[in-house]
């Protein structure tokens, strides 16, 4: 994985005080590579790589973070960045109602279902929302939303395939207007490439209806050519947001990062099925943590420092650093990951620690896990806290009965901290001394 990668290559960087264009070349070529393996438009990675180059050269390593971090860093902040950062996606229901909604894209992207799942969003918050079926070329398509509409409950306009697509859009906003509907979602045509003859109707109600929003609606699986699809139907509409489709599968969304690159324009939502509530608000930092595949370390350590007193950290680093890691501490680290949110959440922050997780499935516990776990760590002798290996039988019933739970379960607790000290060793081989620090927190 990339993150493996970066890590082999971070070592190697340790201890230099400043980043050069020689000390991350390496890191360089493997963000490259993952970003191309995600199917980001080649000039979009390599301008990406310029721009990541330029901001790390010369920039010192500081002193809390490793620069493998510091590079994460940079990477994922100038990523989050190009996807617009926490910038407002919702939609734009501002203008005086009707206000109109129009979806377009290539055939089979998801548009029809996107305005289902749209229309719901929208009755979530209170819109009455009405669908119209404008796609007269597709057999069906106009059925399609109707079905659509029926399942939602969600009024679906009548039109028929003999009219034009302009004319309906049209006779529609009049209805919604009569008929007290604010929002209008215009379902269009789409082909299987930009055509022009299609983009000049599609201009044509551009033209005619003026929607609040012109929604490009993006097949995630789309690759190289994401980048002049998008850049097609931005040029001819002037699209104002993107929805991207099909997340739910094994996109790596790189085509996200392609048609933000080309258009400017945010990603709105994500879909992230086939059912009508598939449907997402866009998280730049999900997207790219998916798209580079690697843990967020930044997140985990920021996180992580927020929680924890500096010098509990640095306690158990040398805890850590000599093997003494015992269950007291594990006492307490459970504490702090209870503070953190889920352990299972905190190690899929970790690069490689997914797979570790798989190994260990069963193996992490639930929050009322942890309340036995505490119940049964408190039992104990300072002693065998600090020991585990000499409680024998006859204390494994004692603290069974001291804290209200059975043998069994101190057993599997016993198991479970073994594996947790296995863990503790493979994070010391991992290394990266900010990255140790940072996981104090892991039990
Ligand atoms: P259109 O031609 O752009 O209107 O596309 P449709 O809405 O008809 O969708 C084409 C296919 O993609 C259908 O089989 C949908 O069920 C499927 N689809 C749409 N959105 C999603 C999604 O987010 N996830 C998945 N898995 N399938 C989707
Ligand atoms: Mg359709």
């Amino acid at each position: 994985s990339l993150s493996e990668k970066l890590e082999s290559v971070f070592k190697k960087l340790r201890g230099q005080g400043v980043m050069t264009e020689d000390n991350i070349k390496e890191a360089l070529r493997e963000v490259r590579l993952a970003l191309l393996e995600a199917d980001v438009n080649f000039k979009v990675v390599k301008d990406f790589v310029e721009s990541v180059r330029a901001k790390a050269v010369g920039t010192e390593v500081l002193q809390s973070l490793s620069p493998g971090q510091q590079v994460v860093k940079i990477v994922n902040d100038e990523l989050v960045a190009i996807m617009g950062g926490h910038e407002d996606n919702s939609i734009n229901l501002a203008a005086k109602p009707p206000v109109s909604l129009m979806m377009v894209g290539l055939q089979g992207a998801g548009k029809t279902t996107t305005c289902g799942k749209l229309a719901l969003h929208l009755r979530g918050r209170k819109r009455r929302p009405l669908l119209v079926p404008a796609d007269v070329y597709r057999p069906a398509a106009i059925d399609q939303l109707k079905i659509v509409g029926k399942q939602l409950g969600v009024a679906v306009f009548d039109s028929s395939a003999d009219q034009k697509p302009v004319d309906i859009c049209s006779a529609a906003m009049k209805f919604a207007e009569l008929n007290g509907f604010d929002t209008v979602i215009l379902d269009t045509a789409g082909r299987h490439q930009i055509d022009d003859f299609l983009m000049g109707e599609l201009a044509e109600i551009n033209e005619t209806i003026r929607p609040a929003e012109i929604l490009f609606v993006a097949d995630a699986m789309t690759g190289q050519e994401a980048v002049n699809v998008a850049a097609g139907f931005n040029d001819r509409l002037g699209i104002t947001g993107v929805i991207l489709t099909k997340m739910d599968g094994d996109a790596k969304g790189g085509a996200a990062l392609s048609i933000k690159a080309v258009t400017g324009k945010p990603v709105k939502f994500v879909g992230m099925g086939e059912k009508l509530d598939a449907l997402e608000v866009f998280h730049a930092d999900r997207l790219v943590s998916r798209i580079l595949g690697m843990g967020d370390v930044l997140t985990l350590v920021e996180k992580a420092q927020s929680v924890f007193d500096e010098k509990d950290a640095e306690r158990l680093k040398q805890k850590l650093k000599k093997n003494q890691f015992d269950l007291e501490d594990f006492l307490a680290q459970l504490q702090q990951i209870r503070k953190m949110g889920s352990l299972e959440s905190i190690m899929g922050m970790i690069p490689g620690m997914g797979k570790m997780m798989k190994q260990m499935q069963g193996a992490q516990p639930s929050d009322k896990e942890i309340n036995r776990i505490e119940a049964i760590i408190r039992s104990m002798t300072p002693g065998e806290r600090a020991n585990h290996s000499i409680i024998n039988g006859s204390r494994r019933l004692r603290i069974a009965k001291g804290s209200g739970t059975s043998v069994p379960e101190v057993n599997q607790l016993l198991k479970r901290f073994t594996e947790a000290q296995k863990v503790v060793k493979q994070l010391q081989k991992l290394g990266p001394k900010g990255l140790l620090k940072g996981m104090g927190g892991l039990g």
